[in-house]
């Protein structure tokens, strides 16, 4: 899709390049992905690109580094902005995205904060949908706080980000299938409007993860992913990333730092900069470790989402169907208000849905009688977690906002894993057996 080099800091990437362009067209998603690091050929013919911890790099000839620092030649000078193993992930993340480049982060948080601060300047406006991941609205009200004007809409219709759009916007930030209550924004309709106007569209698409979804096919202009969630998959290592689509024109974005200007390729401006202000400044770097948990991790993605989303699926339809349940939250579900939009734009509906008990039911019982699933607050991982919504999650947000975005007191969250179906619903059909018998 895109044949120009890699400047310096993706420049460990450049050899990747023509392979991943080779083998997006003639192999397919987890093909590429198994063996996209023999391609850097480590040592004694690992097939894994090895983990670096090494924080400094060292060089024979200090004119070497020099050209580093002032982005001549492709190379690592301090691991903070980078180093092969964060690089080895990045490129398998662009890959995944159909992307140009990509810059990893700590967390999926950290991509979120380094997104924003280093693209958006004093005096601009942002659009953000209201149906946000909790931390992700917390972090932008923040923003509100010291300056940043940002405008909450329902996403789930273009006409409400039309309508919020002023002179001075320049980015609008949603997410794919919103978390807990499952609402669908309109993604290709949003993608044109950004196009129409120039703003920059920031799609979160953790949610639906590149196997099911690629934001780039919506116009979007960078894609931001938690590798916590579905890429690393086991819960077992924090990490986020940005990826630059290629779609966005920086040259004509004024929020570009004039040094940057006179060193990158005008196509490599933004995600540039968000390595540099985001990244390097603001310091939320992703450890080698974790790189490479993410890494393996990523290599069954599109095998964990089959399962997890058809068990999702199994057990969508199985709640529906409970006299004590009162509501399904998934958009797998032919009443689901943006079944056909799900339908239409993704692989599959995902893993995480959510639901409701009648209110006479004991939420806390329930949940407490599950076997199987577990009480916990991630998701994306490969066990079942199931979580109370109110009273955890979206607790910081009091009872009002609550009910305006839709999340009943009883909503339960539950990320599907992927377990053996029979199991999964046996769990849930025991613990909704055994609580209404007490209520008898
Ligand atoms: C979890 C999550 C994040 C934050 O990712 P962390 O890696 O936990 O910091 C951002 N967006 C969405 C949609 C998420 O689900």
């Amino acid at each position: 899709m895109h044949s120009l080099c890699f400047s310096l800091l993706d420049g460990y990437n450049c050899e990747l390049l023509s392979f991943v362009s080779i083998m997006t067209k003639q192999k397919g998603f987890t093909t590429t992905l198994l063996h996209a690091d023999r391609l850097r050929k480590p040592e004694f013919g690992a097939l894994h690109q090895p983990i670096h911890t090494a924080v400094t790099w060292g060089f024979d000839d200090v004119q070497d580094l020099v050209n580093v620092f002032q982005n001549k030649t492709k190379g690592f000078a301090y691991s903070r902005q980078g180093n092969p193993t964060t690089a080895a992930l990045e490129s398998k993340i662009t890959m995944m995205e159909n992307g140009l480049a990509s810059v990893s982060f700590s967390t999926g948080m950290a991509a979120i904060m380094a997104t924003v601060f280093a693209l958006v300047k004093e005096g601009s406006h942002i659009i953000a949908s209201s149906y946000l991941f909790g931390n992700t609205r917390s972090i932008l009200q923040t923003f509100t706080e010291i300056g940043l004007d940002i405008s909450f809409v329902d996403a789930t219709s273009v006409d409400n980000v039309r309508d919020a759009c002023k002179p001075n916007t320049c980015m609008v930030l949603v997410e794919t299938i919103a978390n807990p209550a499952t609402q669908i924004a309109d993604l290709g309709a949003i993608g044109d409007l950004c196009e129409e106007k120039g703003l920059i569209y920031v799609v979160d698409n953790t949610m639906t993860s590149p196997y099911i979804f690629q934001p780039v096919t919506v116009k979007a202009s960078l894609v931001i992913n938690s590798l916590t969630k579905y890429i690393g998959g086991h819960g077992n290592a924090l990490g986020g990333s940005v990826t630059d689509t290629g779609l966005y024109n920086w040259e004509n974005y004024p929020g570009i730092a004039s040094v940057l200007r006179t060193q990158i390729k005008p196509e490599l401006l933004g995600i540039t900069q968000i390595r540099k202000r985001g990244l390097r400044d603001g310091g939320g770097t992703l450890a080698p470790e974790a790189a490479h948990s993410i890494s393996v991790g990523a290599e069954t993605l599109a095998l964990r989402m089959e399962r997890s989303c058809g068990n999702a699926g199994a057990l969508a339809e199985y709640l529906q169907g409970h006299p004590l349940v009162s509501k399904v939250y998934y958009p797998g579900l032919k009443d689901h208000p943006q079944h056909e939009l799900s339908k239409a734009l993704f692989r599959y509906h995902g893993g995480l849905m959510s639901f409701a008990l009648k209110d006479d039911v004991d939420v806390f019982a329930f949940l407490n009688r599950l076997q199987v699933v577990i009480k916990s607050s991630n998701l994306g991982d490969t066990r079942t977690l199931a979580i109370p919504v109110a009273q955890t999650i979206f607790f910081e947000l009091g009872a009002e906002r609550r009910a305006e975005m839709g999340i009943p007191e009883g909503m339960i969250r539950i990320s599907v894993g992927i377990e053996d179906r029979e199991d999964l619903l046996e769990d849930f059909k025991q613990a909704l057996d055994s609580v209404e018998y007490c209520l008898l």
